[in-house]
């Protein structure tokens, strides 16, 4: 498989201006101008003219209820599965999977099987283990033995903290996880870092603080996410990420009365304190459950949340007069570098070919490559789920 992108405007995320990528296989072989790729005809070469056309790296969505979650209002409220195109036809390459609220009718070895499913229909797909309950339920009976011996697997998640659908971890327990989820991660060259479900409740971030403050366990072992769920929460974690924390900021959609902190005003607060920002990441919480509600703010039913979430942030932020090359790091080089996800989040030689196609003026996903394959062409997925028609 041979692809040469020609005449992109490209963002690495940083902004390398108009040149062209050249992919052979699965990697990205060379960024550069006036490139060639002559096989005297004997390999064939997709030529894609991209004039009028952006490019930026496949994005990463860290946080997404791949198998379903939900199930809060009775059983019937359990969301459905994610399928391919939920992923490539907005913008996301790389996906991390997760059990949420139910860790009974969800379980890991599902959640594997899932995970495994994605990576052979075409984008990378990686789990965490556990649920929001602590102890967690794993697949192997450890942390250590499931982050070290499950491939896919790269850490803990998502551990549901100052919410009451909590299970109330203590102190010692919370330390004891997150030491576990370390110590795992480096036996097997992965992160071993533990996502952190924030809820509303006025203990915020006080667990983590501890955790990271009295312990030797450093910063990045733990991401608190929907960290902008509400204006206090958000403003506690502006303080987290001043001192070296991690945050991760659930992509709400658009447009619909809330109490959270939009993406694109978040980003706007941390944006000129480098280098803070380079430890803010945004996932979407897809295919979780969300409530719907009416102009008068009363619930109308539950909806379902989803991946199409990111690009409409990214969108929205580049709209109000934020840098693309910036709003893009979050979902790209900033997460990629976290989870130590070798080869992503980045167009430059020796990566994996993950790539987006944007329309210059709308940004509207216009084409998209994962691990080397067009999976989107013309707005068009040509590759589609197993069972989608
Ligand atoms: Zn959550």
């Amino acid at each position: 498989m041979v692809v040469l992108i020609k005449n992109c405007r490209v963002f690495s995320p940083e902004a390398l201006g108009k040149t062209d990528v050249l992919v052979l296989g699965d990697k990205i072989a060379a960024v550069g101008p006036d490139l060639s790729a002559d096989f005297n005809g004997k390999v064939p070469v997709d030529i894609i003219d991209g004039s009028g056309l952006i490019m930026i790296p496949g994005l990463i969505d860290n946080h997404v209820h791949i198998l379903g979650g939900g199930g809060e209002g009775g059983f019937r409220t359990r969301t459905p599965e994610a399928v391919l195109t939920d992923f490539t036809l907005n913008g996301i390459t790389t996906v991390c999977g997760l059990l949420g609220t139910d860790g009974v009718t969800r379980n890991m070895a599902s959640l594997v099987a899932k995970t495994e499913a994605l990576n052979e229909e075409g984008i990378t797909a990686y789990c965490y283990t556990g649920s929001y309950h602590v102890p967690i339920t794993t697949l192997t009976g450890s942390v250590m033995k499931d982050i070290m011996l499950i491939d896919r697997c790269i850490g803990v998640g998502e551990i549901a903290l100052s919410d009451h659908r909590s299970s109330q971890p203590t102190y010692e327990e919370l330390s004891r996880l997150v030491a576990d989820a370390r110590v795992g991660g480096m036996l097997a060259a992965k992160a071993g870092l533990v996502d952190i479900h924030m809820g509303g409740g006025p203990r915020g971030l006080t667990m983590i603080c501890r955790l990271i403050h009295e312990t030797e366990i450093p910063y990045s072992q733990v991401l608190p996410t929907h960290i902008n769920r509400s204006r206090d929460l958000f403003s506690e974690g502006l303080d987290w990420i001043k001192e070296g924390g991690y945050i991760d900021l659930t992509a709400y959609g658009l447009g619909k009365p809330s109490s959270d902190v939009p993406a694109a005003e978040g980003f706007t607060r941390i944006l000129d304190q480098d280098p803070a920002f380079d430890h803010v990441t945004m996932s979407s919480d897809g295919q979780g459950s969300l409530p719907k509600f009416n102009e008068k703010g009363d619930c109308i039913g539950l909806g379902v949340g989803s991946s199409a979430t990111i690009l409409e942030n990214i969108k929205d932020a580049v709209r109000k007069g934020l840098p693309l090359e910036k709003v893009i790091k979050p979902v790209t080089s900033n997460i990629a570098s976290l989870l130590k996800l070798k080869g992503k989040g980045r167009i430059a030689a020796g990566y994996d070919a993950d790539l987006v196609l944007l329309d210059e003026r709308s940004l509207d996903l216009v084409g998209l490559v994962a691990k080397g394959r067009i999976l989107v062409r013309d707005t068009k997925a040509v590759v589609k789920g197993t069972f989608e028609i």
